[in-house]
């Protein structure tokens, strides 16, 4: 399981710095790589449009 962004994300650029493994990555809709997540769910309290969620 791994926690997945949704198209509801702004690039706000908030939830990369909070992620312990780098498992977040920059773009037009940020998104999470599923092999490196760890489901610590750190990411999602910090995102203002609620776009995180476990899959
Ligand atoms: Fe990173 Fe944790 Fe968010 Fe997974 S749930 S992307 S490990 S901060
Ligand atoms: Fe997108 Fe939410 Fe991350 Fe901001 S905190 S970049 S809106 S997923």
């Amino acid at each position: 399981m791994a926690y997945v962004i949704s198209d509801e994300c702004i690039a706000c650029g908030a939830c990369i710095d909070e992620c312990p493994v780098d498992a977040i990555s920059e773009g037009d809709i940020y998104s999470i790589d599923p092999e490196l997540c760890t489901d610590c769910g750190s990411c999602v309290e910090v995102c203002p449009t609620e776009a995180i969620s476990p899959e």
